[in-house]
């Protein structure tokens, strides 16, 4: 008698871990380049008001290095210099000489506007831009330095 309660409370502890483990599960992952670019894109990703448009579930960002990223895009015929993303995937891949060179108000729109790929499930880069103004409150900063 007293093992069956043991397994039971084994149980409750095994799907209450499960549960925790879920709720806790990062809605945003950002891979490569350096520790402060990682935080750059975090920090300017969770300063997007998802109020109005939902925020995509399990969003990955993953920074190339230029010579990856101008290969990739070459290769594909990606036409890009900046970012593009996977839409089944919800991965978007940036170059890191972009964030380089760019200032945060250039990088929050950019990021505001693949979530605009992914949140219209479409390749209009009008529709992705109307959805990164409202996700970022302003307008595509010119991108010229
Ligand atoms: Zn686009």
């Amino acid at each position: 008698m007293k093992f069956k309660v043991l397994i039971l409370l084994l149980w409750v502890i095994f799907i209450f871990t499960l549960v925790v483990a879920q709720g806790a599960a990062p809605q945003f992952i950002v891979e490569g380049s350096t520790t402060y670019e990682r935080n750059r894109i975090i920090r300017l990703e969770q300063s997007l008001n998802f109020t109005q448009e939902p925020m995509p579930e399990g969003w990955e960002t993953t920074i190339w290095p230029q010579d990856q990223f101008e290969k990739y895009v070459r290769d594909h015929n990606t036409p890009t210099g900046i970012a593009f993303t996977f839409l089944g995937l919800d991965h978007t891949y940036i170059n890191e000489y972009f964030l380089i060179w760019a200032n945060d108000q250039q990088v929050r729109f950019v990021l505001a506007h693949e979530a605009g790929h992914m949140i219209c499930e479409c390749h209009s880069e009008d529709k992705a831009d109307a959805i990164a103004r409202v996700l970022t409150g302003e307008d595509r900063p010119p991108l010229e330095r």
